[in-house]
């Protein structure tokens, strides 16, 4: 029994649906990228209820004539390729003839076009599989292109869709990825009759950026823009001060199209080390233009990535650009700026495994370096007190209990490595050590801890045990009730994105108990009415927009727990003392008297080591005694 069959029209363009089409804004993707081929430069963008009601894109271009409205709906219908030949040079943002035909199966559509020069307009109405014939219309020259009822027969997807407010997101952020590398082309997007979006037409790229995301972010760009070995770079890349947490904030287009390429982001992760804690973001806006014979765009139904011919050259190119830019600027306010505002230890949490291993060798190195200098103690008789040495520095005052005699000569006080021998040295020698009150802590290179313990020594990272401390007290108030919120007389203002926005509505009731009140201020920027207590200043604004990342993280999705336990440890990160910040006697004894929460789990959030133990058996063998 034959089993093969040729699937009906339907079918067919359904399944290419499938791969095209995921969600409303794919259509605005769409239709955007068919009225730039067109040579628009003024599109309008009307939706009703997220896209699913109504999608409708009037663009100015070069319109359709009879002939060509009545083909456009078919499947592989393009006016834009002809041969073989001009798939490898592909200048068009379409060129496989299925989009208008994957929308028609799966949507109402309806499309007025009059080609420019032309006195007539005309209409064509498709849904399924069904096809009205052609018929006459008054229209200006352009096109309009409206799709309603998405899905409409697809229920599996519709099932998908979710509210309006996030569909609306996805639609923003689509929009941003062509109308960010077309400035020139202006844009008025209204939803539900609101205007959202009005993008006026200019030559700048920074222009067209602070409209879409405000002047704050376009203000800490460096612009930059050169041609070399047949590649043209041009547009903005964030100052490491303005970095972000989150990657989404990393726009490349090459030759018009916003695309995804690891090469691209290797280089520019390349070229901001160094300049940048290793978990944050910079800001990136890069067009890149090539030679359309140099790249293959037919590899992606939706073209979003790219194969390369020579990635090399893309990956040199982007590096040394960027680099020889931060060469010419002046970064040195900037990297002031970014470590008041945004290096935080968390960086170190996504240190490789090997460099923490080193750290670690490092630090038991030096401790052992100590211990070899401090000696030779020969049997139970001399101890010394090391603490004598660090009279006015040290923040472990003498306690009285413990013997004073001389040093021997070899011993050389270091005060990077820190006071803590004495008793060490009379633990080892058989005699009673008990784990010390706090108060006998020191902190060393202004960012560990250390102290004695009945085994031998321990080594606190005084940044993770103070955020696991905080994580432990905001978890549990956030479990009694709201956390303390703080309100604001006047409202601290944070430019946001658009997409942004549409997520204070849609986790409302989370934000309140975190003790946020936030509202739209302007199109791209968000006013703070109150916050948390527990942050403060400018952490406040920072913390702000990682979180609006992390909300907005759709490619991240999670239960409302697991963000809001995501939110709590980014919150305690923030609010923590950090890694180079001096602590007074009074913050130490505070710090560890909670040490027990760090050293029971010695992992932090991040599952990065929060505390080190050096047991006496270490000590002795790395001192050759056993
Ligand atoms: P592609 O863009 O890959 O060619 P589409 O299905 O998106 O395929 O569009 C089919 C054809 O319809 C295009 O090649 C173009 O000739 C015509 N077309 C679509 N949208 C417009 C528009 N807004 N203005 C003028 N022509 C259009
Ligand atoms: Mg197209």
């Amino acid at each position: 029994m034959p089993c093969i069959h040729v699937l009906p029209d339907l079918l067919v363009n359904k399944i290419a649906a499938g791969e095209v089409i995921e969600r409303p804004a794919s259509v605005i993707k769409e239709l955007v990228e068919n009225s730039l081929d067109a040579g628009a430069r003024n599109i309008e963008i009307a939706i009703e209820h997220g896209g699913q009601k109504l999608i409708r894109v009037t663009d100015d271009g070069e319109g359709m004539d009879r002939e060509d409205l009545a083909l456009c709906i078919h499947p592989h219908a393009t006016s834009k390729i002809q041969s073989d030949d001009d798939l490898t040079s592909i200048r068009t943002m379409g060129f496989r003839g299925e989009a208008l035909a994957s929308i028609a199966s799966i949507a109402q559509m309806r499309i007025v076009s009059r080609r420019r020069g032309a006195d007539e307009a005309y209409e064509i109405r498709a849904a399924g599989d069904r096809i009205e014939p052609l018929s006459a219309a008054a229209g200006p020259p352009g096109t309009t292109i409206e799709v309603r009822e998405l899905f409409f027969n697809v229920p599996a997807r519709q099932k998908f869709l979710r509210t309006a407010q996030t569909e609306m997101g996805h639609i923003s952020e689509q929009i941003a990825r062509v109308a960010l590398v077309h400035p020139e082309v202006e844009f008025r997007v209204t939803h539900n009759g609101r205007v959202v979006h009005h993008l006026r037409s200019t030559n700048q790229m920074r222009a067209r950026i602070a409209d879409f995301f405000g002047r704050e972010l376009a203000e800490n760009l460096l612009s930059l823009s050169r041609t070399e070995r047949g590649v043209t770079i041009s547009g903005l890349v964030g100052l490491p001060a303005y970095s972000r947490s989150s990657q989404k904030w990393q726009y490349l287009f090459l030759n018009g199209r916003y695309i995804r390429d690891r090469f691209i982001s290797h280089a520019v992760r390349e070229a901001y080390r160094g300049l940048l804690d290793p978990n944050r973001f910079p800001v990136i806006f890069l067009a890149l233009t090539i030679d359309p014979h140099a790249v293959d765009v037919n590899v992606h139904p939706t073209k979003i990535e790219v194969r390369w011919r020579d990635s090399n050259i893309i990956y040199s190119q982007v590096l040394s650009c960027l680099r020889d830019r931060f060469l010419n600027a002046d970064l040195t306010a900037s990297l002031k700026m970014g470590s008041a505002v945004t290096v935080s230890t968390n960086g170190e949490d996504t240190e490789s495994e090997t460099a923490a291993e080193n750290r670690r060798q490092e630090i038991r190195q030096s401790i052992a370096d100590f211990f070899k200098r401090a000696t030779p103690v020969v049997g139970p008789g001399p101890v010394y007190d090391a603490r004598q040495s660090f009279d006015g520095v040290s923040r472990t005052p003498p306690s009285g209990g413990l013997s004073q005699r001389s040093f021997s000569p070899t011993f050389t006080p270091d005060r990077s490595t820190g006071a803590f021998a004495t008793e060490q040295t009379l633990s080892a020698y058989g005699m009673k050590a008990e784990e010390p009150p706090a108060g006998q802590t020191i902190q060393i290179h202004n960012t560990y801890l250390v102290a004695e313990t009945g085994e031998g020594v321990v080594i606190i990272d005084q940044h993770a045990l103070h955020e696991r401390i905080l994580f432990e007290q905001l978890s549990e108030q956030f479990s009694r009730g709201p956390l303390e919120a703080q309100r604001i007389l006047i409202p601290e203002t944070v430019d946001v994105s658009p997409d942004q926005i549409t997520v204070i509505e849609e986790h409302d009731e989370t934000l309140k108990r975190l003790g946020f009140e936030l509202s739209p201020y302007g199109p791209g920027t968000l006013a703070i009415h109150a916050a948390p207590t527990l942050l403060k200043d400018e952490r406040m604004n920072d913390f702000t927009r990682d979180m609006l990342d992390r909300l907005a993280d759709q490619s991240n999705p999670a239960s409302t727990e697991q963000i809001i336990n995501d939110l709590l440890s980014m919150m305690a990160c923030k609010a923590a003392v950090k890694a180079g910040d001096r602590l007074t006697d009074e913050e130490i004894t505070a710090l560890m008297a909670k040490r027990h929460l760090v050293e029971r789990s010695s992992n932090c959030p991040h599952g990065r080591p929060t505390s080190l133990r050096l047991s006496l058996d270490d000590l002795e063998k790395q001192f050759k005694r056993v």
